[in-house]
């Protein structure tokens, strides 16, 4: 149910500049020089103005730039302010985040996230699709249901699924401090793997990442749970220590 490589995905959000290099060039250089490392995908997902910018200062790459987001609609248009997945691929990205709750807690729907994950997917796009309940659906039971509906409206059984990644994010532990009692985690990421492989056909068991409130003092409690193929981290990774530092725990 493993797969062995660890992800170690960076959502920067809302954060970043051009000074902000040095945080990428940091972990660029860990990457680098760590064999820990070279078991791990590490990935930096970053506001799409800066993703062009990382990707040509960045010398000898060790380790990739994402984008958080795409339009629906493929291409160039008359959308102003958009940006779709193509211009995000011509700017250097190869993984993408789709379905944020944070997007979804503006209005994203499932079906517009599946318009997005096929704009992705016609790029050829890592994509890392994020689901997760929100604590009032933890408290009704719903956890289960809540996220076989979210992956259900969003992926069409004929998608290439092998380019499709899950993020595990309860939204109650987003930026919280909080996560999940193992036992449960463990349940959820099961869930997750059996009901893609079964509902989708797949061959093997997709990935599956955790993301909420991941930190240095967590993670090896986190590391406990083999099923869990990486982690998706939002805060902690805007500095290049606590992201390293969580690496480093990860492996200890
Ligand atoms: C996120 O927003 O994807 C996330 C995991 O945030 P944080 O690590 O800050 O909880």
């Amino acid at each position: 149910m493993t797969n062995k490589l660890k992800y170690f995905i960076g959502n920067w959000k809302m954060f970043g500049d051009f000074n902000s290099f040095k945080i990428i060039s940091k972990i660029n250089q860990y990457a680098k020089e760590h064999k820990n490392a070279k078991k791990s995908k590490i990935v930096l997902c970053v506001p799409n103005i800066l993703i062009g910018f990382f990707r040509k200062r960045l010398k000898r790459k060790s380790i990739s730039i994402g984008a958080q987001n795409c339009y629906h609609e493929e291409g160039y248009g008359p959308f102003t302010g958009a940006i779709s997945a193509v211009m995000l691929k011509k700017m250097g990205a190869e993984y993408i985040i789709l379905g944020h709750s944070e997007n979804r807690e503006e209005g994203e729907t499932a079906k517009l996230i599946k318009k997005k994950i096929v704009s992705a997917l016609n790029q050829k796009f890592n994509i890392i699709l994020c689901v997760g309940e929100k604590f009032i659906d933890k408290k009704k039971g719903k956890t289960f249901s809540i996220i076989k509906k979210q992956i259900n409206g969003s992926i069409e059984k004929n998608f290439n699924t092998n380019k499709i990644i899950l993020a595990y994010e309860p939204v109650w532990s987003i930026g919280s401090k909080k996560i999940p009692k193992t036992k449960e985690l463990m349940n959820v990421i099961r869930f997750i793997k059996n009901d893609f492989k079964k509902n989708f056909k797949t061959k093997n068991f997709p990935k599956v990442l955790y993301g909420g409130s991941v930190n240095k003092n967590n993670i090896k409690l986190l590391s406990t749970i083999s099923e869990i193929d990486g982690f998706l981290i939002g805060g902690a990774s805007q500095s290049s220590k606590k992201f390293i530092d969580i690496i480093k725990n990860y492996y200890k």
